[in-house]
């Protein structure tokens, strides 16, 4: 809190006065710490492969000099330009999804979570076919219908499933459960997977911004994708938490409000148990 506090020159019946203001400034620290931590990402994370494109390029202008080109190194240097571009991609992508979870409107209408997830598993599989990656099994449902932001709920699940295939160990397949339940009107969805888990003590933490866990593990990411999920929950009245999953791995557990269409809920309910 940060406190001015004026003396008034008049004084006021017979008495000095002095006019005391008190703003709080938490939340504009907030901010500007928040705006510190991405401009240290932005120049980390988009810097390094720049440094690497720009690296690569010159490189490729000397073998193209040489009077016998080595096709080899040309090739693997745009593995590695390919590859840095796709980092740049991701984090720029993040940065924006970030922004618009946090600002603009909220337009709710009924969403069918059980056909969404379909159609997240169905692209998430083909992406795994053309990667030649272990194609992701699915247990689905039933999940009922929320009253939620279409574009947002999307991204939300979509971030979660990506997740769980990309936080499992390597050559394993990678193997999601995805359930709901209804509870005093809400939608409660867990995304459950068989991978590397969470460590010890990070549950909460992996939700804030650019928090990684597993960075020392080789994953590559931003940190953002957890924090954009919390906004989306939390714009919308709900919550979500990390836990572990009893059978390995780690589960993901948030609330969106209901549907609120009766048959639909109540059949949802005895479906779901
Ligand atoms: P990113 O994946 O870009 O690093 P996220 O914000 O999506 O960022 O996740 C934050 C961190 O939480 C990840 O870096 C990872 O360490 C951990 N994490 C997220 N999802 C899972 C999961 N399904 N299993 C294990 N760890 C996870």
């Amino acid at each position: 809190i940060s406190v001015t506090a004026t003396a008034v020159s008049r004084s006021i019946g017979g008495r000095d006065a002095a006019v005391i203001v008190f703003h709080d400034v938490t939340a504009e620290r907030r901010q500007r710490d928040e705006l510190s931590a991405f401009a240290g990402v932005v120049a980390h994370d988009l810097l390094n492969p720049l440094t690497t494109v720009e690296g690569w390029t010159d490189t490729a202008a000397d073998i193209l000099d040489d009077p016998e080109p080595r096709i080899d190194l040309a090739r693997d240097g745009l593995g590695r330009v390919t590859r840095a571009a796709g980092r740049m991609r991701g984090l720029i992508n993040d940065l924006l999804a970030y922004t618009t979870s946090r600002d603009g409107d909220i337009a709710p209408v009924p969403v069918n979570l059980t056909e969404l997830v379909g159609d997240i598993a169905a692209a998430r599989t083909d992406a795994a076919v053309a990667a030649g990656t272990p194609v992701p099994e699915f247990t689905v449902g039933p999940l009922g219908d929320v009253r939620a932001d279409r574009v947002l709920t999307r991204q939300l699940l979509d971030n979660l499933i990506g997740n769980a295939v990309k936080y499992t160990a390597p050559g394993v397949v990678p193997r999601l459960t995805v359930t709901g339940a209804l509870r005093d009107g809400s939608v409660e969805v867990t995304v459950a997977d068989n991978g590397i888990g969470i460590p010890a003590g990070q549950h909460a933490a992996i939700f804030g911004n650019f928090h990684r866990a597993h960075r020392d593990a080789g994953y590559t990411g931003t940190g953002l994708g957890l924090a954009i999920c919390k906004r989306i929950v939390e714009r919308h009245g709900g919550v979500i938490a990390a836990a572990d999953n009893p059978g390995g791995g780690s589960r993901f557990t948030f609330t969106l409000p209901g549907s609120g269409t009766g048959a639909e809920a109540d059949k949802f309910v005895a479906a779901a148990g």
